[in-house]
Order: structure tokens, then sequence, then C-alpha cells
């Protein structure tokens, strides 16, 4: 694999009014042979080498010079864009020094960048991954816990992480209007996450009958297909007038 055959996809997070409030950067690798490769192939082997750390770093960049082009309009100055880290990624001794980095290229604001981790990232090493969350919130940085739900972390680490968003998975979305579980599910999640202070958001939101449940429950952000499929950024802000 080489870096000039990967590229980012954007898709949209909107909130409750269906206005634009962000992204998350999606990975896709352009095959010379076998044309674009989706990342949950290519991305679990990857994990499995140091190439998962270049690969990260370069998204990483990506993402800061996208922030970097919106910082320039006031159109888009507001927008978050969330880049999922891999544990791999994470864990190395100096993720913390190489996002200061990346903010100190780009000179964009802090806050605009948003870290997806994982909880299975998070329970590898609880309490250096805690430090390491503390120190990425120092510098500005906002933090969302990816696939919220599907793994084994329990309350007690929940409680003690410093997250900014959590990520409800696409699994308990799918059938939220038709699985009373499904939607108990969410609305503990949601009521969970704004007692601890953090924003909720869906993913995996693909019927308007999927995001009146969610608004029903509490869940004021969402993504999925409903909104948008991960595009090109030009797409992108084409499909949000608010943002030209
Ligand atoms: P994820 O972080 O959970 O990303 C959401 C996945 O769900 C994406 O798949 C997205 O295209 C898909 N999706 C979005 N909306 C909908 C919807 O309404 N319905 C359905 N059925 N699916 C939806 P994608 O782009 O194939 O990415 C798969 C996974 O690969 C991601 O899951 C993430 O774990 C990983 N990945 C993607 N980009 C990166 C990256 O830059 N770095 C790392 N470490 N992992 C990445
Ligand atoms: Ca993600
Ligand atoms: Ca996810």
């Amino acid at each position: 694999m080489a870096h000039h055959e990967l590229f980012v996809l954007y898709q949209a997070q909107a909130d409750a009014q269906g206005q634009l409030v962000g992204a998350e950067a999606l990975l896709r690798w352009q095959h010379p042979q076998r044309g674009v490769i989706s990342p949950g192939v290519f991305i679990p082997l990857a994990e499995n080498s140091d190439l998962i750390v270049s690969i990260g770093q370069w998204v990483l960049d990506t993402a800061c010079d996208q922030l970097q082009q919106w910082a320039q309009h006031p159109a888009t100055a507001g927008l978050t864009l969330a880049v999922n880290v891999s544990a791999r990624q994470f864990q190395q001794d100096d993720f913390v020094g190489l996002v200061r980095q990346a903010l100190q290229r780009t000179q964009i604001p802090p806050q605009r960048l948003k870290l997806e981790l994982t909880e299975s990232t998070v329970l590898d090493s609880v309490e250096t991954t805690i430090a390491k969350m503390h120190e990425l919130r120092t510098l500005g940085v906002r933090l969302s816990m990816d696939d919220f739900g599907t793994g084994y972390s329990s309350l007690q680490y929940l409680k003690r992480l410093p997250l900014d968003q959590l990520k409800i998975d696409q699994a308990f979305v799918r059938d939220i209007t038709s699985n009373p579980a499904d939607a108990a599910i969410v609305q503990t999640i949601v009521a969970m996450g704004h007692a601890l202070g953090m924003q909720v958001i869906a993913e995996g939101v693909e019927t308007q009958a999927q995001q009146q449940a969610l608004l029903q429950h509490g869940c004021r952000f969402y993504q999925g297909y409903w909104f948008s499929r991960p595009v090109p950024m030009a797409e992108l802000l084409a499909l949000f007038p608010n943002t030209r």
C-alpha cells in the first residue's frame, strides 16, 4: 500500500434541525488493480503491523489540513472533524506529541478536532490511557467513544474517562423503531451520557423514522445515510447549503 493510494471520504454529522455540525473522516484505499477497498478489510490487517501507525498519522494530518481549510470560511469554521484512532496508534509513546505537532503545524482551533476511540483501546491499559486522554484534553482536543455499547467497558471506567461524546453504535439504531429493547438501551445511553456531561451522537441513521425515534429518546446528533453517505469534501458541502 502506497500513501498516494489512500484517500479520505467525509460523512456528515447533523443536529436535530438537519444542520451540518461536523463530519467523520473515513479512510479508503484505491488499490491499483482491485479498485476501492474498504477500511473494514485493510485496517484490521494494518493493525497487526506498524503500518497502522503511519496510516493513522497520514489521516490525522489530512484531517488537520481540512480543518485548516474550514477555518478560513465563516460558514465552515465552526464544524468539527472526527478522526478514528486505532489502539496501536494511540498507544505510541509520543501520540500526544504527534497530535500537538499537527495542531501547531496547521494552527487550527484544537476543539474542532475530535478523536474517536473504542472501548478496546481504553481497556488495553486503562491507567496509561486515562492519563493520555487527560493530556489530549489539555491540548483542547475533543474525545469521543466510538461504537459505544458494543464493548466490555464497565461503568466504573466510563465515569473516569474524560470523554466529550458517546457515539451510540449502529447496532442499537438499526431496529430502534421496532425493537423496544433497543429503544430502551438508546434512551438509557442518552440519559447517562447527558448526566455525565457528554454529547451523544447516533451512527447508522438510515431513515427519518430512526432519526425521529432517536430524537424522541433525547439524542440530538446523528450520522448516517439518511443525511449523507461518506463522500468527497466538495460533495459534502454541496449537500448542506448552510456551509456555503
Ligand atoms: P466506524 O468508525 O464505526 O465508521 C462507521 C462505518 O459505518 C463506516 O464504514 C461508514 O461508512 C458506515 N456507515 C455510515 N453510515 C451508515 C449507515 O447509515 N448505515 C450503515 N449500514 N453503515 C453506515 P467504513 O467507512 O467502511 O469504515 C469501517 C470502519 O473502518 C470504521 O467504523 C472504522 O472503525 C474503520 N476506519 C475507517 N477509517 C479509519 C481510519 O482513518 N483509521 C482507523 N484506525 N480506522 C478507520
Ligand atoms: Ca468511527
Ligand atoms: Ca462506529
